[in-house]
């Protein structure tokens, strides 16, 4: 009977030992291989309310890396969360070979309230306080976890943003470079096949893994390959906009050798290499004269703002030749709020 007692007692060790060494957990979502899980990384209250990050955990019948993909810090860039939503309903286990993270929606708050640019929470962008600090506010508190549990376990990330209600954006990818040749040539491949036709080459992040800002950074500053994409517009979820975003999140997949098939590696990107913004001088009524997309010549204008009587009191000029990668989509125009960004062409890098 003793026996019969330590024999059962040492085969339930042995299984949860197996069953832990194969499952994949984050947050409340814990899948075993071939299996989907879907959780919540719960932040725990602290100067400020809690809040719970939904997590879904797609965890391939076969062996492979694990690649992270964040969207929703903007709550209301809404075509990349959608995107992220249908890859998780689209992601089969028994064809993934790894396991992927999937974060549709870090910034709750934002999106149900309809906050642009900040969670309304404490009035802070939830791409801008990596890596986080476990006694901030809940921005910060939930930056903490998302490198902890999510950046810290992946061997590639993917950052999904578009642009916010306010503005209307062209899709476009970020191919941050680290100073890491060896890097720099993994994640120049992972911009390349995901397929966005327009690439910022941005070269400007900070180096210190500790004060890391944004995401895709906080996982390049601690030698995880990462990149950061666009599409979307002013609140709208254009069909169009959402497959660029699916097809190239399953393309780089395929790439990475998580999916079967051949990735749609796109030849002759636009690379950008300098992204010029223009903020408005004056406050007022904003009015474009250029569409998301427009190739413009340096001092040609853009757009104008007025008073609340219709005189014109600012007009807004491209400080440069380059592509307006966004425009303001509203009339609300405050004193420094970005009327545009431009990017200038480059040489193919
Ligand atoms: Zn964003």
């Amino acid at each position: 009977m003793r026996n019969m007692r330590a024999i059962c007692v040492l085969l339930s060790v042995f299984s949860v030992t197996l069953l832990g060494q194969n499952t994949f957990t984050v947050g409340t979502a814990a899948a075993a291989p071939g299996q989907k899980a879907t959780g919540f990384i719960e932040v725990p209250a602290g100067a400020d309310p809690a809040t719970s990050i939904p997590v879904a955990v797609i965890h391939g019948a076969k062996t492979g890396p694990v690649l992270a993909l964040v969207s929703g810090a903007h709550g209301t860039e809404y075509a990349s969360i959608i995107a992220l939503e249908k890859v998780i309903q689209s992601l089969d286990p028994a064809q993934v070979s790894g396991t992927v993270i999937i974060l549709p929606l870090v910034n709750i708050a934002s999106f149900e309230q309809k906050v642009p640019h900040v969670n309304p929470v404490d009035g802070k962008s939830m791409n801008r306080f990596y890596p986080g600090k476990a006694d901030g506010t809940q921005t910060e508190r939930a930056s903490y976890l998302i490198t902890r549990q999510v950046v810290e376990r992946c061997d590639y990330l993917v950052d999904y943003h578009g642009g916010d209600l306010d503005e209307n954006l062209r899709p476009y990818a970020y191919w941050p470079k680290s100073g890491s040749p060896k890097q720099d040539a993994t994640t120049r491949e992972m911009v390349l096949a995901f397929g966005l036709d327009h690439i910022i080459v941005a070269s400007d992040r900070p180096k210190d893994p500790n004060a890391s800002r944004y995401l895709d950074n906080t996982a390049n500053t601690r030698g995880k390959p990462a990149i950061a994409v666009e599409a979307g517009y002013s609140g709208t979820v254009q069909p169009e906009d959402v497959a660029l975003l699916v097809n190239g999140t399953f393309s780089l997949m395929r790439h990475l050798q998580m999916l079967p098939g051949r990735p749609a590696i796109v030849e002759h990107p636009v690379w950008l290499g300098k992204v010029d913004t223009v903020a408005s001088e004056q406050p007022g009524i904003f009015y474009p004269l250029v569409q998301r997309g427009t190739y413009v010549e340096q001092g040609m204008k853009i757009g104008y703002v007025t008073d609340y009587f219709g005189k014109t009191i600012y007009e807004a000029r491209a400080p440069a030749s380059g592509v307006v990668l966004y425009i303001c989509g509203v009339p609300s125009m405050k004193k420094g709020d970005a009327v545009a960004n431009i990017g200038e062409i480059t040489q193919a890098p």
